[in-house]
Parts: C-alpha cells; sequence; structure tokens
C-alpha cells in the first residue's frame, strides 16, 4: 500500500496538537522542513513534523501551500533533539521547533541574506553645501573606504536615507558586490602552551571526538580553563569540523570572544540576545550549511541547526542563567549533554564551582572528571577571610576593617572589588516612627529605592513611583533607607575615597550599548579604582590587577527556604572572591557577615570547594532531594489565590500515583507578582521516566480542560527556583 501523502504540521503556537495537509502532487516533502499552510483565514509558516500519516477518515485535507525551501530548515539531528527537548520539558512541539529558527525564518522570510550593498564614490568632491555635515562626512567616508557596505555605515551612525540621498545626487555607486565574507579556516596562533598542571588535565579529557563522552572539568578560579578549551580545540577539532562553546552572558565577556578569535580567526562567531535579525540569519545560514563555525554562543546556541558538530564545551557550567524561566524552560546545559549523546561527541563542562548535579555525575563516574586545582602563572589562590559585622559599626554597610582593608590596597596601586547583591540605592524604605515599609501595590514585595533617579521601583514587576521625604502613612520626616544597594555603597566610597574613580556595574549601569565596554576598558587599564556591583562582577571576569574582594553582606542564601539557596551562594561568594589575585599579586577576600560561626561560611573559606560539594550533596540525599530525586513543579497563577489553588488541589489526587510524591499545594514565596496570585504543587520521583509519563498526562488533561478564565498553568522540569 503506498503511504497516503499527507503532512503533520507543527506551527508557531503554544498548543499541544499538530495539523494534518494533504501534499500536493508537485511536492516532496521531508521532516523539518519549512513550509506555508492556510490556518483559517490566515497563511502559516509551518514545520513538516511527520508525513505518509493516515488522515482522519471523512476529513478532507487542505493542502500544503508550498515549501519555503527544498532542504529540512532542522535537519535529522537537531529535528531530533528538539522533539526530545519538547518532550522531557512538556512544551508544545511547534514552539521548541520555531526555536530553532532564527526570528525571520519564524516569519517566513527566505533562508538567504539580501546582498549587502557597497559603495564607491562616482564624483572627485563633494557638490553639497557646506552646512550638509552628515552628508559630506558619510562622502567622505565612502571615499577613504571604498566598498564598504550600507550595514556598515548604518553602524556607524549615518542613516539609509542619507545614503540614497547621496546616490540621488549621483554623488555615490554601488560597486561590484562580493557579498559574503569567506571564512578563514585558521588564524596565525599555534595551540596555547599548556602549564604542567594544565597539561595532565587535558590528558583526562577524551582524545575521541567521534564518541559519546562527558566530562566534567572542574578547575578552580583563575586556573585557565579557557586556555584548556583553546587547546582542546585547537588539538582536536578537524578543519572542517563545527564546535560549540556555551557562556553565560555574552555580553559581560568580550575578552572571551577576542581571545578565541586569536586562536581561531573568523571561524569564531557569536549568539547572543544583542544580536539584529540580519546577523541572526547570517550566522544561522553559516551553521546550518556546514561551515566549520566555532560558536561562542548563550543558552538558545545549543538549539541552533550544526550539521558536523564535534564538540560542545559548556564555561561556567553551574551557571542558572543556563535554565530559561518562562516558556520553553529547557536547560542549556542539559541539552548541551543530550545532544553530544545524540550526535556522539564529546561533551565538556567546565566551572570552579560545578553545580551539585554535574558533581555528582562525576562521583558516580557517569561523567570523567579533570581536575585543575592551580592557578596559572604565577597568581595563588586569594586568602578569604570572614569579617564578623554583628556590633560593629558600618558605614552604609562598610566595617572599618574593610574600608582599610580598601584604602591600602589603593595606596599600592592596586584595584579592590565591592560586592553587594542587590541594586538601587537601598532594599526597603522605612519609617522609624510608624515601621512603615513601602510595597509594591502590585507584588508582595519591597520596593527599591533608587536615589539617582529619585524613585521607587519593584524588582519584580514594571511598577515605579516617585521617592518620597515623607512617610506615606504617619508623614514622619524619620523615613529612612534601609540596608545596601550598589548605588549607596558606590556613593559611600565615593566620600571616602574622592580621588579614586568608582566604577559601579549592574544591570541600570549597563543598560547602554557598550557601556559593558567602556567599563572592562578602564579597569583592563590597571590603574587603581573600586568596583562595586552585583554578580554580573562574578562571572569570569579577569581582572589581574584586582588583589582584593570584598563583600558586604554573605548572610542572603543561608536561611533562604529554596533547597539551592546554600548551593548559588557558595558558588557566588567562590566566584566573585576568585576575581582577586588572578595576576602575580596577591588576592585577599573579605566576607562581612552576622554568622561568623556558620559552618558553610567557615568551610567557604578553607577555600575546599569538591567538600563543601559533598556536604551539600550528603544534605540532598537525606532530603530526598535532586539530584537524588527528579524534580517538576506545576505552577498555577490566577486572579485569585483562591483559583490557583483550587485548580492545583484539582490535581493533586491525579498526581498522586505510585512512586510520585507530591508537596503542596502552596501559595509562592512571592504569592502575588504583578497582581496575579502564584501557587505551586511540586511533585517529586525516583523514577524520571514515570514522572514523564504522569506529566505527559497531566498536561493534556489540563489541556482539554476548561479552566476559570484567566488562570494559567505551567511546567517546570528539573526547576532551578522552588519559591
Ligand atoms: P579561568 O577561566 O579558569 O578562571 P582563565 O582561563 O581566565 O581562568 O585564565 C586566567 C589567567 O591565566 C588568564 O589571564 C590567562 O591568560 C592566564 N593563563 C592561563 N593559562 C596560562 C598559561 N598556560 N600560561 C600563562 N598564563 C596562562
Ligand atoms: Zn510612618
Ligand atoms: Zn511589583
Amino acid at each position: 500500500m503506498t503511504q497516503p501523502r499527507t503532512a503533520r504540521i507543527a506551527l508557531n503556537r503554544p498548543l499541544r496538537r499538530l495539523f494534518d495537509y494533504s501534499i500536493p502532487d508537485d511536492l516532496e516533502l521531508t521532516p523539518g522542513q519549512r513550509v506555508k499552510v492556510p490556518f483559517g483565514r490566515q497563511i502559516l509558516t509551518g514545520l513538516v513534523v511527520e508525513t505518509g500519516v493516515q488522515p482522519p477518515e471523512g476529513i478532507a485535507l487542505k493542502p500544503v501551500q508550498a515549501a519555503l525551501e527544498p532542504w529540512p530548515a532542522l535537519p535529522d539531528g537537531t529535528f531530533r533533539l528538539l522533539t526530545w527537548a519538547s518532550d522531557y520539558y512538556q512544551h508544545p512541539l511547534g514552539e521548541c521547533l520555531f526555536t530553532a529558527l532564527p526570528p525571520a525564518l519564524r516569519r517566513g522570510r527566505p533562508a538567504a541574506l539580501k546582498p549587502d550593498e557597497q559603495w564607491q564614490t562616482a564624483a572627485n568632491d563633494a557638490a553639497l553645501p557646506a552646512n550638509a555635515h552628515r552628508q559630506i562626512a558619510l562622502f567622505n567616508t565612502i571615499k577613504t573606504a571604498p566598498g564598504i557596505t550600507t550595514s556598515a555605515l548604518v553602524q556607524s551612525g549615518y542613516s539609509r536615507a542619507q545614503i540614497r540621498s547621496l546616490e540621488q545626487k549621483e554623488l555615490i555607486q554601488q560597486s561590484i558586490t562580493t557579498n559574503v565574507q569567506p571564512l578563514i579556516p585558521e588564524a596565525a596562533l599555534p595551540a596555547p602552551v599548556l602549564s604542567d598542571a594544565q597539561q595532565k588535565a587535558a590528558g583526562d579529557l577524551p582524545e575521541n571526538t567521534q564518541q559519546f563522552s562527558a566530562s566534567l572539568l572542574f578547575g578552580i578560579t583563575g586556573s585557565g580553563k579557557t586556555e584548556l578549551y583553546l587547546h582542546y580545540l585547537k588539538t582536536r577539532l578537524q578543519h572542517d569540523e563545527q564546535a560549540l562553546v556555551l557562556v553565560p552572558e555574552i555580553n559581560l565577556t568580550p575578552q572571551t570572544v577576542a581571545r578565541f578569535r586569536r586562536y581561531f580567526g573568523n571561524r569564531i562567531q557569536v549568539w547572543h540576545s544583542a544580536l539584529n535579525d540580519g546577523e541572526r540569519l547570517s550566522t544561522w545560514l553559516k551553521i546550518r550549511n556546514g561551515e566549520p563555525v566555532i560558536l561562542i554562543g548563550t543558552r538558545s546556541a545549543v538549539l541552533l541547526p550544526f550539521t558536523h558538530l564535534r564538540t560542545i564545551i559548556v564555561d561556567e557550567e553551574h551557571d542558572s542563567s543556563y535554565k530559561q524561566g518562562e516558556g520553553f524552560r529547557y536547560s542549556g546545559r542539559d541539552v548541551a549533554v543530550y545532544r553530544a549523546h545524540l550526535n556522539q561527541c564529546p561533551v565538556i563542562l567546565g566551572s570552579a564551582t560545578p553545580s551539585l548535579e554535574s558533581w555528582h555525575n562525576a562521583s558516580q563516574g557517569k561523567y570523567n572528571l579533570a581536575r585543575l586545582e592551580q592557578r596559572a602563572g604565577n597568581a595563588k589562590p586569594p586568602e578569604l577571610t570572614l569579617l564578623d559585622i554583628r556590633s560593629r559599626p558600618l558605614e552604609a554597610g562598610l566595617a572599618r576593617p574593610a574600608l582599610t582593608a580598601i584604602k591600602e590596597t589603593l595606596d599600592r596601586g592596586e584595584q579592590a572589588l565591592v560586592f553587594v547583591n542587590r541594586r538601587g540605592f537601598a532594599p526597603v524604605m522605612m519609617c522609624f516612627d510608624c515601621g512603615h515599609m513601602e510595597e509594591c501595590p502590585r507584588c508582595d514585595t519591597r520596593l527599591t529605592y533608587h536615589r539617582r533617579d529619585r524613585a521607587m521601583r519593584c524588582h519584580h514587576c514594571d511598577f515605579q513611583t516617585a521617592a518620597s521625604h515623607t512617610c506615606p502613612k504617619c508623614k514622619s520626616e524619620n523615613f529612612k533607607p534601609v540596608g545596601q544597594g550598589t548605588e549607596r555603597t558606590e556613593e559611600t566610597l565615593a566620600e571616602h575615597f574622592p580621588d579614586t574613580p568608582i566604577v559601579r556595574v549592574d544591570r541600570d549601569s549597563t543598560q547602554r550599548k557598550g557601556s559593558i565596554q567602556a567599563i572592562l576598558k578602564k579597569v583592563n587599564s590597571g590603574e587603581p579604582c573600586i568596583l562595586v556591583g552585583t554578580q554580573m562582577l562574578a562571572k569570569g571576569h579577569d581582572f589581574p590587577n584586582v588583589t582584593l574582594v570584598t563583600v558586604v553582606n554573605a548572610d542572603g542564601g543561608l536561611f533562604s527556604v529554596d533547597f539551592r539557596a546554600p548551593e548559588q551562594m557558595v558558588q557566588t561568594l567562590l566566584q566573585v572572591s576568585g576575581r582577586a589575585g588572578r595576576g602575580d599579586k596577591p588576592g585577599k577576600v573579605l566576607i562581612q557577615t552576622c554568622h561568623s560561626d556558620h559552618p558553610l561560611l567557615n568551610a567557604l573559606c578553607q577555600g575546599n570547594y569538591p567538600a563543601i560539594a559533598d556536604q551539600l550533596l550528603a544534605e540532598r540525599e537525606s532530603g530526598l532531594l535532586p539530584p537524588f530525586r527528579a524534580m517538576a513543579i506545576l505552577r498555577a497563577e490566577a486572579d485569585t489565590m483562591q483559583n490557583s489553588l483550587q485548580l492545583l488541589d484539582s490535581l493533586k489526587p491525579m498526581a498522586s500515583t505510585p512512586g510520585v510524591e507530591v508537596w503542596g499545594p502552596l501559595p509562592a514565596v512571592i504569592a502575588r507578582k504583578a497582581d496575579r496570585h502564584r501557587a505551586q504543587l511540586i511533585l517529586v520521583s525516583d523514577h524520571r521516566k514515570q514522572l514523564n509519563r504522569l506529566l505527559t498526562y497531566l498536561c493534556q488533561y489540563l489541556d482539554q480542560t476548561k479552566l476559570p478564565s484567566n488562570t494559567k498553568w505551567m511546567v517546570d522540569v528539573d526547576p532551578q527556583e522552588t519559591g
């Protein structure tokens, strides 16, 4: 029997179902291919999931209108990866598949680059009025760089209208287009020379790039993990192969990209949220065409349609930004491991503070473990000290010994870093007469005071209001900021050290394009300065002249309800400590705390992460928590808490099956966010497959059930936040 000419199509919609169409006689389709299909009154872009499916009886299928290209936009390996991820994370297949396409292709645009026009001058001089400054400047730019492209001109600040105007005046004309730049196969630098310790660790990484292996590279901060990655790729990757290097936040570490470029020239391509649609399409096409790209990218890069992928590296694999927080809630790291498995290639997870999941896998022998426990060059690990701040006078959160240490550091011509875990001026405004604290009207949270723009802001929704001098409740003038934010610390330090540049690094100060580059340039000049910032400062930076790190308050994670909080606290503190003493001079770290006898903080000061990880894992095991069991959260949000809880209550009997434990439902820690009331049901099981089956069943049920209006539900598999 011949197969029916039908195609099952996924659409970019949050729908847990696919749609069947007939295939016209003159069309051949394969899974992963983009098509145009009629849907209601619209024509939508779809992706072929399957062909030859028996159509339901008695229903006349509409035909697929056209294929957008004759080849599958998602090749087999990528298609299978996304199908797996859709099932594992319980997210609709259509939305998962479309995540792997650049925005232009999601919208049904052609999978080809518009050729960029190139320009040259058509006259010797610009016959323009003297006050047409921009046009004259544009003319001169083109004159000095004939062949310059429209996009390069737009990037340097000229408008398309200005270019058109010069063309109309016949002052410039298009030159012959060469268009695509070929990739230079390999740049000048040979593999880096490794230290003995690095060489030993390199020896523990797998040689064979043609079979699956997962390795954890545990390398303390400043041990030169990047050199190891470079060495691995230089010595193992063939000239025609592709590699993927996942990093947490590329915008923060332009240095890393520059380092890779020195060894691999323009085989290095980048993938991150700040790219525009054209740049995305261009990089996507290179990857899909199998060019020998080494892609440095954030989370979503792991979903791209590589065809010759032979190595995956996940740097800072513990970083929580690898887990997507909304929609398709996948973990870039975990998908990377599965991709390596599907693709039969090595994956290397690197970190100074490995996630407990990876540490556990290494202890169990599921991952190879490569250890690198010496700093590179002459650098020594920093020395960590706890500074008890109970009953010590503080100046905007800093104790005397900390201020003295900062002064000594600056006097020696070195740089100091001050870590504050909150942006803004102060986390609370409080009335010292009536006790009133300013809260967000839409969330169960306090408002953060931002002094610079005299605003009170909610960091959980977009609420913002003008700050007031007096208590809104009792009109007392005794209404004051309480606690520390980066702005406040910056201000105090500026008073203490009026002649020293102070550089603040947080989400507010780095919003503008290029601001982080300017900041890094300043720090890398090596001049004495004080860096003040949030965890943005903890991630991967290499500042050789920073010799002192002060942590304003380490106590945040000690008593949280979230079972991951201690792990995350230790990771952040060790990472930020790791910024000290990376060059030739020794580094010191002062950790201010009200709990200087806390065992975790004391263990931290020994700098022995493996011991801490083992201890935390023992606690997880006795608490029957991940990574010893699989976990998923079903969240509900509605206009009232009652509706949220009711929905989850109705699921509880269905979820309570043998082998699955159900906790809750309970209101979330921030029960109300942006006026939505949130509750959760936690499911844990010894058997991941069983949990997965149960979730599939619950999602199907929820999908087909009519819910009260405005009630929403979502599933989070392997949740990072359980509050
Ligand atoms: P990590 O990522 O492990 O924290 P990096 O890769 O940033 O560490 O390396 C820390 C510093 O040590 C960098 O300045 C790097 O250039 C330097 N370094 C690394 N390996 C070597 C080596 N083999 N010889 C000399 N310097 C090195
Ligand atoms: Zn008051
Ligand atoms: Zn709010």
